[in-house]
């Protein structure tokens, strides 16, 4: 009968989605592989980026900072006080970033609007820092003007490819995300927000530049409880990535490239290593594929990168579960969508999905659908009808419609669950971070991002999978404590602000 069939196939895709035990533990000793291949030279598969934050807070740290967010479509300014007993006061403003600016003719029409929303920022909200008095000073003996105390230290959040040579010094590879100033590419980007900010004769000072996975790492470091060290901070949202503490006698590649003639302290023996894990295992070497994985990835901007990213992320999940859902509507023997029981060949059987439905569009199915899905518990899976009919033009679709895509949509999101255990698994591992300490220490990390927060039972997966690990097992799985770490590039920027400061 007609219900029979549909879950079967439905059960048949969901299992196309599986992630065993044995899988999991190829892929952390890969992942482990790659890590050290990253730390020993350029231009490995994970790029395993030396970012120059020699050490992370542990809560005890005070004063004011600023910090500024360049990112996508807006740009924010904040101002950050620490408080040194693991909290802090936040102001913030946020404007959207004139699509002319994005893809300006020169550095300087974008930057000097960076700028001024910075001048704006203190105007308003820290009439101490700024009044025609400082401006004048500054204007007459430039930025030598001010005193020490006057200057705020800035962190620069800049989620754009970098290659990183000092803690405020980096040149821009490429513009991502819509953003197009051939005059920028190859520069440092502190040093041109720098130039029109003393343009402007604000006492600011560009102390750091940061990327964004480094700020949730150091803002949890610094809020986590019990004024543990964080060891990782890791993001899963539009995309994931993490950055962890390693030992500086592991980087090699220190020693060989462009980064030795760079000034650090080296006094903490630890640097933080962006890892940029969202290329782990490009080659496929062991991550698990399927034909919508593949097919999502042929048909992408950029086939063949990013493979780790393209099975765990918000970017990327909406799609999976999108051509997985096509290959049944589109499969004759599979009553997925259709209103009665005759066979699907019958030319009296009619659909219920709309020819202009999202779901055939590429990226038609957001990642938000996913958590629904997964999380609906209700009698007759209403919240998930609701959504396939206002959101994806299925109407009245069946409650065994919808247990169906409830079904493969639970299997791709804990797949993308259980890849997150690998990569955690695998910085537990290479860090020796349980080996030490006491049994009772926690190991912690921060994470931040729509899927960790909202994607139902996330948490609990990533765990799961953690325990099947030996090198961790249900020991170790305790010890590690996930909490997470909001305003990343807020707190987290002003934090290295403040780390780079001390190093001068
Ligand atoms: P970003 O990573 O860009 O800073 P987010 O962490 O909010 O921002 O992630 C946005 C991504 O998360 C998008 O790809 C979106 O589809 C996805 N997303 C948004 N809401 C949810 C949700 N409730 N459950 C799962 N994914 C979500």
């Amino acid at each position: 009968p007609r219900s029979m069939a549909l879950a079967a196939a439905a059960q048949r895709v969901a299992a196309e989605f599986e992630y065993s035990k044995e899988a999991v533990n190829r892929g952390v000793d890969a992942f482990i592989t790659q890590m050290h291949e990253g730390l020993g030279k350029q231009g490995a598969t994970m790029s395993q980026i030396p970012t120059y934050v020699t050490g992370v807070p542990n809560g005890t740290e005070k004063g004011l900072y600023m910090a500024v967010d360049l990112g996508g479509t807006n740009f924010r300014v904040c101002s950050i006080q620490l408080h040194g007993n693991s909290t802090f006061s936040l102001t913030q403003s946020k404007v959207p970033i004139p699509k002319d600016l994005m893809v300006a003719q020169t550095s300087h029409e974008l930057f000097s609007f960076l700028a001024k929303q910075i001048q704006l920022f203190l105007k308003t909200h820290h009439g101490e820092h700024y009044n025609t008095h400082t401006e004048r000073r500054a204007s007459m003996a430039g930025f030598g003007g001010f005193r020490e105390e006057e200057i705020f230290s800035l962190g620069f959040t800049f989620s754009f490819p970098v290659q990183q040579v000092g803690i405020n010094k980096g040149t821009l590879i490429r513009w991502t995300k819509g953003f197009d100033i051939h005059d920028t590419v190859g520069k440092d980007v502190c040093a041109l927000l720098q130039k029109e900010i003393d343009a402007l004769g604000l006492p600011v000072r560009v102390s750091a530049l940061v990327n964004d996975t480094v700020g949730t790492l150091m803002a949890r470091s610094y809020t986590s409880p019990g004024k543990t060290r964080t060891l990782l901070g890791a993001i899963f949202g539009t995309g994931t990535n993490g950055a962890y503490v390693e030992k500086l006698s592991n980087i090699t590649k220190l020693n060989t490239t462009a980064g030795s003639s760079s000034n650090y302290d080296k006094s903490t023996g630890e640097m933080i290593i962006n890892t940029e894990w969202g290329s782990f295992d490009n080659q496929l070497s062991v991550l698990p594929d399927t034909p919508y994985d593949r097919d999502l990835d042929r048909e992408s901007v950029n086939p063949g990168i990013q493979m780790f990213e393209k099975r765990i992320s918000g970017m990327f999940l909406g799609e999976i579960l999108r051509r997985a859902i096509v290959s049944l509507v589109q499969d004759p023997a599979v009553p997925l969508f259709h209103d009665d029981d005759s066979s699907r060949n019958d030319v009296h059987s009619t659909t219920q999905i709309d020819a202009t439905s999202p779901l055939y569009k590429q990226w038609g199915l957001d990642t938000s659908f996913l958590s629904i899905a997964a999380g609906d518990s209700g009698l007759g899976l209403k919240a998930t009808r609701q959504s396939l009919d206002n959101d994806y033009g299925v109407s009245a679709a069946s409650a065994e419609d919808a247990e169906a895509v409830r079904l493969i949509a639970a299997a791709v999101g804990k797949r993308a669950a259980r890849l997150s255990a690998v990569a955690i698994a695998a910085v537990v591992i290479s860090t020796a971070s349980l080996a030490t300490g006491d049994k009772d220490d926690v190991v912690d990390i921060g994470v931040d991002g729509s899927l960790v927060e909202f994607y139902p039972n996330f948490e609990e997966y990533i765990r799961e999978a953690l325990r099947e690990i030996p090198r961790i097992g249900p020991e170790g799985e305790k010890r590690i404590r996930i909490g997470i770490a909001k305003d990343g590039s807020g707190v987290g920027a002003a934090l290295i602000a403040l780390v780079a400061d001390r190093a001068m």
